[in-house]
């Protein structure tokens, strides 16, 4: 799956700051691992999982799927969208 890689990305990263435990939900893309964090609510993507991307980045992923005939999924938990 190609999806691995980014997943991977994403826990490592997530392990290794340990902030905030207040905030359930990732505060960064994981698609570019850049913060959503002030980015305007017009420019994300939020997906029924609860999990939020770029709109930008959400399209190029919904893109790939699509090329390949994959089903789409979150990037992050892999929920059918
Ligand atoms: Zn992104
Ligand atoms: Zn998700």
């Amino acid at each position: 799956m190609p999806t691995s890689g980014v997943k991977t990305c994403a826990q490592t990263r997530r392990d290794s700051s340990k902030t905030e435990p207040t905030k359930a939900q990732a505060e960064e893309c994981a698609i570019c691992l850049d913060d959503i964090d002030g980015i305007r609510r017009s420019k994300l993507a939020f997906l029924k999982c609860g999990h939020t991307f770029h709109s930008t980045c959400m399209a190029r992923w919904n893109k790939q799927c699509k090329e390949r005939s994959y089903v789409r999924t979150c990037p992050y938990c892999r929920e059918k969208l």
